[in-house]
């Protein structure tokens, strides 16, 4: 998917969680037909708002895990990146996942899998993708539960809104050290279990996001 086309994608999954935030408020005319069961699922802008990161953080893990394997015995540096980013995004699609439950939400569908095409290629995709949410998707989905005042949703949301930025930064130092001819080398990288926040080094006693022990992090290698 192009640059563009995902943007695309990314506006389209916002206007989706606003509109259906907008039913609630509501155009009395519009809704009334439909059944009560029906009408409660639209009712709620929040469960839009968290059901749009989940699908998207399932798109991205879908992605990596692609990758992962696509480079698993060429490129083992990059194999075990995109294992990490992968389990970064898991982490968050639990939380997630968990947050649509507890609101009494339908959790929405797997998004179909990725496919690989060169390692290039793919960090491009990568970067693009974990960009559009970094910048577009998630700060916009944040804004969203804070104006719906629900704390449980911000938290849960911030976590995308920290992480992401870091996320595209391991990818784009992997994309430059790829086109200089001096990619990562293996490595280990270690992953919040509350946040997925990825780190190279445990420098610290409690992650900076969510104050997880960092004895508690994954290590992925
Ligand atoms: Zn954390």
């Amino acid at each position: 998917m192009s640059k563009s086309t995902r943007r695309q994608v990314v506006a389209a999954l916002i206007a989706a969680a606003a509109s259906l935030a907008g039913c609630t408020k509501g155009d009395k005319g519009s809704g009334a037909a439909a059944p009560v069961s029906e009408a409660s699922k639209g009712q709620d802008p929040v469960l839009a708002t968290l059901g749009a990161a989940q699908k998207a953080e399932h798109a991205l893990l879908l992605s990596f895990e692609t990758y992962a394997t696509a480079t698993q015995r060429d490129d083992p540096s990059f194999s075990v990146l995109y294992r990490a980013l992968a389990r970064s995004c898991e982490v968050r699609l639990e939380a997630l996942t968990e947050a649509i439950v507890a609101k009494g939400g339908a959790v929405p569908e797997s998004p179909a899998s990725a496919s690989a095409s060169t390692l290039a290629g793919d960090l491009q995709k990568a970067i693009a993708d974990v960009g559009d949410l970094s910048s577009n998707l998630y700060p916009e989905l944040r804004s969203n539960a804070v104006k719906a005042k629900d704390t449980a949703a911000v938290q849960v949301l911030a976590y995308g809104v920290q992480v992401l930025p870091e996320m595209e930064s391991l990818l784009q130092a992997g994309a430059e050290g790829l086109a200089s001819g001096a990619p990562p080398s293996v490595q280990t990288y270690y992953v919040c279990p509350t946040c997925g926040h990825v780190t190279t080094t445990l420098d610290f006693d409690e992650c900076p996001y969510c104050y997880t022990m960092a004895r508690d992090f994954e290590a992925i290698s």
